[in-house]
């Protein structure tokens, strides 16, 4: 967005993820910094953007509902229900279903966690496909057997790591290409740039399930409570 220049100093600069800083707002006073039809980008954000399989978050935008939340590089664009009548520069409330925000969160943590844990009983095992939704995550690995034989283990050693409710360590790796990572104590740093929990213990209890999907194909679905 090369038309969103309405920031302090004249300075041309892609929307301020709060979301990061803050995984917790549920609402953030902001401005407009450009508008492209039902498109308009704002100067700070706390409305996650569809990306690294967790999906975006539900709310509105200056009272109007976004019906869609799209990362494009750094910038993210959310589309309007059609008929706004806001201007760069006009101030505007953001808002968050926290509800939906928070089951992503734990979700995505949960999802990580199991993740974790498959690598360090399989090895090399290679994961193909990865979705966060508000219901159930889902981690896809190409592995030629039933992988529900782990679960046991899986789940005794997540819910060891969720009941002793380490602190999540969230933070940039690189700044300016805006990369992420997560980590906690006897775990690896893994790279995400999803919306991260404070502590293990918020995950609150999970369960497994297997389903197969396709030849040579095992997928992973991962609820909590
Ligand atoms: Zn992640």
């Amino acid at each position: 967005m090369h038309n969103a220049g309405i920031r302090k100093g004249g300075k041309c600069s892609v929307t301020q993820k709060v979301f990061w800083q803050d995984p917790y707002l549920t609402h953030l006073d902001t401005h407009i910094t450009s508008v492209s039809g039902d498109d308009v980008t704002v100067a700070e954000t706390i409305f996650y953007a569809f990306a690294g399989g967790q999906e975006s978050d539900a709310g509105t935008l200056g009272g109007y509902v976004v019906l869609q939340a799209r990362k494009d590089d750094l910038e993210i664009t959310y589309t309007l229900e059609p008929g706004h009548d806001l201007q760069p520069g006009d101030r505007v409330r953001m808002t968050i279903d926290w509800e939906r925000r928070y089951r992503l969160m734990r979700l995505h943590f949960a999802a990580e966690l199991v993740l974790e844990l498959v690598y360090q009983m399989f090895g090399p095992i290679q994961k193909i496909g990865a979705h966060i939704a508000q219901d159930k995550a889902r981690i896809d690995f190409a592995w030629g057997e039933n992988i529900s034989g782990a679960f046991p283990t899986i789940l005794e050693r997540a819910h060891t790591i969720i009941r002793a409710d380490h602190p999540i360590i969230s933070a940039f790796s690189d700044k300016a290409l805006e990369e992420r990572y997560w980590e906690i104590t006897g775990f690896a740093r893994v790279p995400c740039g999803g919306t991260h929990l404070r502590r293990t213990g918020e995950v609150g209890e999970i369960e497994l399930k297997r389903k197969n999907v396709g030849k040579g194909k095992e997928r992973i679905e991962i609820i909590v409570k």
